[in-house]
């Protein structure tokens, strides 16, 4: 009982930051969210054996974080459907830079996020980051997610 109380209110706590994007994959199709506590990461894109697309959130993990670093990993996820990456078995470090990118421009644009908050979650990148052949190394991730923003600022000038 206790635990579905607190399950209930961290998920409706979240909810603000996480699904404020109304994220829509490649095809337009809405994504859902699931919560769960059986995955290993805070967040990861998925499609269900009907093949529509979620994210599953690992609502132990997440509950740690920060709304800006709560709207980043959403938003992250969120890209690899927008981006079609699923399409595809495993991800690569382009992807996963790719989906950076996207996250951190689509956030700035939106408004969610000013250049404080990309400072914010590349402090915790440096710190947290997760380090393996799929993510680019912590540290460039960090660093790629300003240039990133200052690619589409020149862009538009
Ligand atoms: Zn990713």
């Amino acid at each position: 009982m206790k635990y579905w109380l607190g399950f209930l209110l961290f998920t409706l706590s979240l909810q603000p930051a996480w699904a404020d994007l109304q994220c829509k994959d490649y095809r337009g199709i809405k994504v859902s969210t699931i919560y769960t506590t059986k995955i290993a990461d805070g967040a990861t894109a998925r499609h269900t054996r009907h093949g529509h697309p979620v994210i599953l959130a690992n609502t132990n993990i997440l509950k740690g974080f920060s709304s800006v670093m709560t709207r980043f990993v959403y938003a992250h996820e969120c890209a690899h459907h927008v981006l079609g990456h699923l399409k595809n078995k495993v991800s690569n470090v382009e992807f996963e830079q790719e989906a950076d990118c996207w996250a951190a421009q689509t956030l700035v644009d939106n408004q969610y996020f000013d250049t404080n908050d990309i400072r914010k979650v590349q402090l915790m990148i440096r710190l947290y980051g997760i380090d393996d052949e799929v993510h680019p190394k912590p540290d460039e991730r960090a660093r790629n997610l300003m240039s990133c923003l200052r690619q589409t600022v020149a862009s538009r000038l």
